[in-house]
């Protein structure tokens, strides 16, 4: 048993507090990792928040972590202590329909599918002062130590730094594939991207990889104009500067609407506009972010709902739904490092804060600040 820290959620809406936890040996078929880095992405806030969908109290979050492999539990084959890895929020059991569907990630064995807040034998390899602690979709990367099942691990390159490369366990992979994989943007096309986060930023990145030559970034606010820039976003708009809906000034820009918009907020309101700011016929629109009701904390998250006119969608638009990007994270993580270490994309410009694992809840008030 490994004694170490870990930022613990004890009830939704209360801060973290970081603790000293128990981590248990692996289990066959699972891996004990030390963590060196996480993000902090937004869908932990969504958990502490009480709107993460299944999640269960008290709970350690945090799901974009990279770490080395401590110790391995029996019939582990693909990867050895000492091993530099990242464990997966989305899963590859590589067994189930979706992960033999070569264009689907989507694994049987994901939170949404199935909960994750217990390793699949149902009991946590996590207590603290005498309490079972549960695991956030397997892989609570706020914890010196983890332990996660082998098809919810991916090993990368061993010349991979951690402290950078933690993002492509969440944030920029989601919003890479979302233009590459999902919206799959061709050469000279037009983009929207609604939201500028850590995601929304990924996705300006992946268009421009794409060859997009219009490149419309929204966000309301303005201080994350700049570095949209620098990543490629070719105009940058304020919907709460125009005197117009954001969806009329992007479609009078185009002409037509853009040929893609992306969701990366996960507001209804914003979910709408993106939808409408696409070209009627031929647009794609993808939704990345996850609906919570705006700056309300719901109490029942299935009880976030929008409502469309048929319209939208009836004169040819599509809309699409995006986890992680479309990348089957087993087979395409280390591709993505590697790609990475080869200079091929630099999404180390995402990183705004790098702070100490104590200072974790200082993490939440810069992102809610939107820092
Ligand atoms: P973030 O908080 O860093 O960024 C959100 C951005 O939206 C901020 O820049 C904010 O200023 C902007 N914004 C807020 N309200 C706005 C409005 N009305 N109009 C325009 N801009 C507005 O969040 P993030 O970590 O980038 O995550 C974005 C969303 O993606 C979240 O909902 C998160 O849960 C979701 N997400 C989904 C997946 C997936 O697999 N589908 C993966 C990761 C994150
Ligand atoms: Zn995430």
């Amino acid at each position: 048993v490994i004694r170490c820290r870990a930022a613990v959620a004890w009830a939704p809406s209360k801060p973290l507090s970081v603790e000293e936890v128990e981590v248990v040996p692996p289990k066959a078929g699972e891996v004990r990792i030390k963590l060196v880095a996480t993000g902090i992405c937004q869908t932990d806030d969504h958990l502490l928040q009480g709107c993460f969908p299944n999640a269960e109290f008290p709970v350690i979050p945090g799901h974009e972590g990279a770490g080395i492999v401590e110790s391995v539990g029996e019939g582990v084959t693909s990867m050895k202590p000492g091993d530099k890895v990242m464990p997966l929020c989305i899963p590859q059991c590589g067994e189930c329909s979706f992960c033999r569907n070569p264009d689907s990630n989507y694994c049987q064995k994901s939170h949404i599918a199935e909960p994750q807040n217990l390793l699949p034998d149902k009991t946590s390899r996590f207590s603290c002062k005498g309490k079972q602690i549960h695991h956030f979709m397997w892989i609570s990367t706020f914890a010196e130590y983890t332990v996660v099942p082998e098809y919810a691990v991916a090993k990368i390159d061993a010349a991979a730094p951690l402290d950078k490369i933690c993002l492509f366990g969440c944030g920029f992979s989601t919003g890479y594939g979302a233009a590459i994989n999902t919206a799959k943007v061709k050469p000279g096309s037009t983009c929207a991207i609604f939201g500028l986060g850590g995601v929304g930023l990924s996705v300006v990145m992946g268009c421009k990889a794409a060859g997009a030559s219009r490149i419309i970034a929204v966000d309301i606010n303005n201080d994350k104009f700049a570095k949209a820039k620098e990543l490629g976003a070719t105009d940058c708009i304020n919907p709460r500067d125009l005197r117009k809906p954001v969806q009329e000034v992007l479609t009078e820009m185009t002409g037509q609407g853009v040929d893609y918009s992306f969701e990366a907020i996960g507001q209804a309101d914003t979910m709408i506009a993106a939808l409408a700011s696409c070209n009627m016929n031929t647009g794609v629109c993808v939704m990345i972010g996850e609906l919570d009701s705006g700056s309300e904390i719901s109490i029942d998250p299935t009880g976030s709902e929008i409502s469309i006119d048929p319209m939208l969608l009836l004169t040819g638009r599509t809309w699409k739904g995006t986890v992680l990007g479309g990348w089957k994270m087993r087979d395409c993580i280390p591709r993505l490092v590697s790609s990475y270490l080869e200079k091929k994309f630099n999404p180390d410009l995402l990183i705004t804060h790098t702070l100490p694992f104590a200072k974790v809840n200082e993490g939440f008030e810069l992102l809610r600040a939107g820092k």
